[in-house]
């Protein structure tokens, strides 16, 4: 469960991306985020996955309070969490397969047992057969794909994407949906951002959304 107790995010400068919010996601949910860009989407995900604190209040993931804990143990936390990000951080030079390592190889997986994960993380996004490519060479579609398989190669309890669909074509976009919606099905809790509200609307998900760092109506 993801659990936010009246939490602010101010940043350095003092902006403040989230005010005051309290909500909670249950274990095995799949929930949109939906809201302008600004609104503190991207904030919401990176406190959810230890990436960025919150300046006030609790973010509870699975029981464990990431305000209070110290970076290792923010470590074994994210461990349980994939995340897409809005601006890929694909590494463009090395090839597909270990684009997709890198998580194993940072949690020190047995590197042979690695292999076969990676492979399989390949498949179910439909990249087996482009190990050997480099990112360069792969579709808007594919690369977003790639950005997939890497999140949920560790098999995550809990999936975060970043306007995955922004820049695809809608059929590339809803193909994408489909993707995030097979994890769900086999039991991943999956918070999914994005502006543009129609892509959500078919799914019949909770939809959370957000305004200038707010819950808007
Ligand atoms: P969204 O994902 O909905 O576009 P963000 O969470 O990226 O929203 O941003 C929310 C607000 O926080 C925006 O005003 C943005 O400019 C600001 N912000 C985001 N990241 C930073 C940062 N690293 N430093 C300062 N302000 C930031
Ligand atoms: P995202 O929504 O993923 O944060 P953006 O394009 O909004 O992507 O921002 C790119 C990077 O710049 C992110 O790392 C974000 O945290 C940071 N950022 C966003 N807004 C600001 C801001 N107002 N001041 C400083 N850094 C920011």
């Amino acid at each position: 469960m993801i659990q936010f107790d009246q939490v602010t995010k101010r940043y350095p400068g003092g902006n403040e991306a989230l005010k005051n919010l309290s909500f909670s996601i249950e274990t095995g949910e799949m929930v949109f985020l939906a809201g302008p860009s600004g609104a503190g989407k991207s904030t919401l995900l990176k406190l959810i996955a230890g990436i960025e604190r919150a300046t006030q209040g609790g973010v509870l993931v699975n029981g464990q309070n990431l305000t209070r804990m110290r970076g290792n143990q923010i470590c074994f936390v994210r461990q349980h969490i994939g995340m897409v990000f809005q601006d890929h951080k694909i590494l463009f030079d090395r090839n597909v397969f270990d684009n997709v390592m890198l998580p194993l190889d940072i949690i020190g997986f047995d590197r042979r047992d690695a292999a076969r994960r990676v492979r399989a993380a390949l498949d179910k996004v439909g990249l087996l057969g482009r190990e050997k490519s480099m990112p360069i060479r792969l579709s808007g579609g594919e690369q977003q794909r790639l950005c997939i398989a890497r999140a949920v190669v560790h098999r995550p309890s809990i999936l975060l994407a970043d306007e995955p669909s922004a820049n695809l074509d809608r059929a590339y976009a809803l193909d994408i949906m489909e993707l995030f919606k097979s994890f769900h099905q086999v039991g991943a809790t999956v918070v999914i951002s994005a502006h543009d509200e129609t892509l959500m609307e078919d799914y019949g998900r909770r939809i959370i959304r957000l305004r200038e760092g707010q819950f808007a109506a």
